[in-house]
């Protein structure tokens, strides 16, 4: 039996696990945390339940996908339902615009509050999904940096659906030229967030993402984001898939150009491939000791990261939602701030999550809400000071408080917190980046790292760093597409042992 070797159990790492297991590789995954999700983890305060990192959860069929090649019924790990808005906005006018994951609706909505014209909004969903069938589609599901893909016969109905402005201008120039209405504008720039980019640099092609909420829907899984992690990684345990936690991997070895496995605790462990789930520029930097190779990762720029202040807060808020937004006044210097200046800015964009909503006996105590509050800060080049936490949060409690008309501090019961530097010291992850590299280019997704090394035979690498991105779904369509690669390459290869 052939033997494959993951390093770093997070989603990407475990879903290539069962991946691997089913097509018959002997699996161990190694992981230097306690625990398997990697940014996917929860913790519990005083009642309170908190997801650590993601929130959103779109496109459960990629779930649903890994349960049916493994032929276990789903029902017996995890359980989701749909939710019927997407997200609550807030803007500093006042307006408050409900994201109804119904296109219809939507547009009903956008026109109602700040007079959008509806078929712009219909018309603007419509490519959406258009352009996610076609060119999305090659992106995601193949590797772009081998030359079979080029030959797909879906390439060429890509090609035609990609016009110049998705390419050529900003996803903010695309929606400017799409939408009359400065709140609705605002509202689809935001997208970009979802890698970690700027609407003001990367290109239209973001344009895809919404078609994932507003068509296909925005999910809650039964007991939080944890949920998804958990579920996983039984299923891997189930398909006899090994974990070793608190195991660090020093080094990846290798003889010529052929992996041969890695180090870990001082000692050797053999394989016949190596799946690296780490960030990919500690991959080449710490494990593989290739300065070179680790510096030409870094001439992507990396996406933004995030502070977070998790609340229990002791009071319910029926204008709340499960997914809230409180807009920023001035966007476009909210992300001169994050990518240019590299500094946190004073009138954040602040995200809140409160799980409780969808259920509210077993996410908070009883008439309490659990608030996940999140702004998008600049990735960690050594500037954050323990002060700028404070100042930070006496930002996002004046505009809440002054937005939500309720003074927030008072009922704050119980509070932790996650930060950029945080962030990257729990997973790795360089720079605290959320998403690996951002899409600040137009050639971003042909300059991600792909899913295979292409100067050692047997290493490949999955996650948020490399190919096709960052996000729960592109970290799963990473390990399947690691996964089509492995069973291709198998059939060259003469195994060394
Ligand atoms: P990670 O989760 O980074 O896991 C990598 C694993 O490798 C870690 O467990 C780490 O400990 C381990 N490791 C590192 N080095 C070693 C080593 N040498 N040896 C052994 N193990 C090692 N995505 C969404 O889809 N929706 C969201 O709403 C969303 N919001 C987010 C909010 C926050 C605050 C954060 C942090 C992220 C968010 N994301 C969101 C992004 C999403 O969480 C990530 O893209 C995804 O979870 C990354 O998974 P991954 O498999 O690439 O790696």
């Amino acid at each position: 039996q052939s033997t494959a070797i993951i390093i770093g159990a997070g989603i990407a790492g475990i879903a290539s696990a069962i991946r691997l297991a089913v097509q018959g590789f002997a699996v161990k995954v190694f992981e230097k945390n306690s625990y398997a999700g990697g940014k996917i983890n929860s913790f519990e305060k005083e009642g309170y339940c908190f997801d650590g990192g993601p929130s959103l959860f779109t496109q459960p069929q990629l779930i649903e996908e890994l349960f049916a090649l493994a032929g276990e019924p789903i029902q017996h790990y995890f359980n989701y339902k749909p939710v019927p808005i997407a997200c609550t906005y807030f803007y500093e006018d006042g307006v408050v615009i409900k994201g109804y994951t119904n296109a219809d609706k939507l547009a009903e909505e956008l026109y109602n509050k700040v007079g959008e014209d509806k078929t712009a909004v219909k018309r603007y969903l419509q490519r959406s999904k258009q352009l996610y069938e076609t060119t999305g589609s090659i992106f995601l599901n193949y590797s772009l940096h081998k030359m079979s893909t080029l030959w797909k016969a879906p390439v060429a109905k890509a090609l035609m659906n990609t016009k110049p402005v998705h390419l050529f201008a900003s996803l903010n120039a695309f929606n400017q030229y799409s939408f009359k209405q400065a709140h609705t504008i605002q509202l689809f720039n935001r997208y970009a967030t979802y890698n970690g980019s700027n609407p003001y640099q990367a290109p239209g092609m973001l344009s895809v993402i919404p078609h994932l909420e507003y068509n296909e829907g925005v999910f809650y899984p039964k007991g939080g984001m944890i949920s998804i992690a958990n579920a996983l990684y039984r299923l891997a345990v189930k398909k006899g898939v090994q974990f070793y936690f608190n195991m660090p991997v020093e080094q990846i070895i290798h003889k010529a150009n052929k992996v041969t496995g890695v180090m870990a605790n001082n000692e050797k462990y053999l394989a016949d491939i190596v799946v690296s789930n780490m960030d990919v520029y500690f991959t080449y930097k710490r494990l593989l000791r290739n300065e070179q190779k680790a510096a030409h990762i870094l001439r992507q720029e990396r996406s933004s990261s995030a502070f977070i202040f998790y609340w229990g807060i002791n009071k319910t808020f029926p204008q709340l939602g499960l997914h809230n937004i409180f807009f920023s006044k001035n966007y476009k210097e909210e992300f001169d701030h994050i990518f240019k200046l590299k500094q946190l800015y004073n009138d954040p964009t602040v995200y809140i999550n409160i799980t409780s909503k969808c259920e509210p006996d077993l996410q908070a105590p009883p008439d309490k809400e659990n608030w996940f509050v999140m702004v998008n800060a600049p990735a960690n080049v050594g500037q954050y000071e323990s002060a700028m936490q404070q100042q930070l949060k006496k930002h996002i409690l004046s505009k809440l408080s002054s937005l939500l008309q309720t003074a927030i501090e008072p009922l704050i019961e119980v509070e932790a917190t996650l930060n950029p530097v945080m962030i990257e010291e729990h997973t790795a992850s360089y720079m605290g980046a959320l998403y690996g590299t951002s899409s600040n280019s137009r050639m971003a997704a042909f300059l991600r790292h792909p899913n295979f090394s292409n100067q050692l035979k047997g290493l490949y690498f999955v996650g948020g760093s490399v190919h096709p991105g960052g996000g729960i779904p592109l970290c799963l369509r990473s390990a399947k597409i690691m996964s089509e690669m492995v069973k291709n390459d198998k059939r060259g290869w003469k195994y060394a042992h």
